[in-house]
């Protein structure tokens, strides 16, 4: 009989707890809170904000997010890796997804900015769109590991350059859903 292995605290790849659950929830709260006010009276549901999330880390974050956000919104996701062609090289901004960012507010959700290749590619890509304006949230940045020069206007929480793992971060496609963030083992 299997047993409730949710905080997985027995297993030998995760290490210290970086941020607990409660502490991601806080500031999801403020995060959502802050993006409703910046965009009252912007985002309306003839013109609703188009939030973008990368598959598949945002999941979790962008869900909860979205809970705390009141303004009239469009939730899209964008596969990264899809949007390889077959040399290695990336490919234009999906059809679809043109057409709903064009002379809209876009919000871009990211779960970690790290060298910042993610989200320098994709802020090229969503101007093929011609939007409004595009607007950047991250739950976690390591500044000192950028590489690209980005701008993002909404950080959760600036942490060390260590890999980490949970709350939708994963390590070899598992721990996407420990309800907290904790630090790989070595
Ligand atoms: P960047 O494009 O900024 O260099 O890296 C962003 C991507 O790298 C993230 O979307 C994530 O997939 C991956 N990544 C960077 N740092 C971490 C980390 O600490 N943990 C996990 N699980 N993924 C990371």
């Amino acid at each position: 009989m299997a047993t409730n292995q949710l905080t997985h605290k027995s297993d030998a790849v995760i290490g210290e707890t970086l941020l607990t659950e409660s502490e991601i929830q806080q500031r999801v709260k403020e995060l959502g809170k802050q993006i409703t006010q910046d965009f009252e009276g912007i985002a309306t549901t003839d013109k609703p904000l188009i939030v973008l999330g990368v598959l598949k880390g945002v999941l979790f974050f962008l869900a909860d997010l979205m809970r705390e956000v009141d303004v009239p919104n469009e939730i899209h996701f964008i596969d990264i890796s899809a949007a390889k062609n077959s040399s290695g090289h990336y490919q234009e901004l999906p059809k679809d997804l043109e057409q709903a960012i064009n002379n809209r507010h876009v919000l871009f959700v990211e779960d970690i900015v790290d060298a910042g290749l993610t989200l320098s590619y994709v802020s090229r890509i969503l101007y093929q769109g011609n939007p409004e304006s595009v607007s950047v949230c991250t739950l976690l940045s390591k500044e000192a590991n950028r590489i690209m020069d980005v701008t993002i206007h909404y950080t959760g929480f600036e942490i060390e350059p260590l890999y980490v793992i949970g709350y939708g971060l994963d390590f070899n496609e598992q721990y996407r859903n420990l309800p907290y963030i904790g630090v790989l083992k070595k």
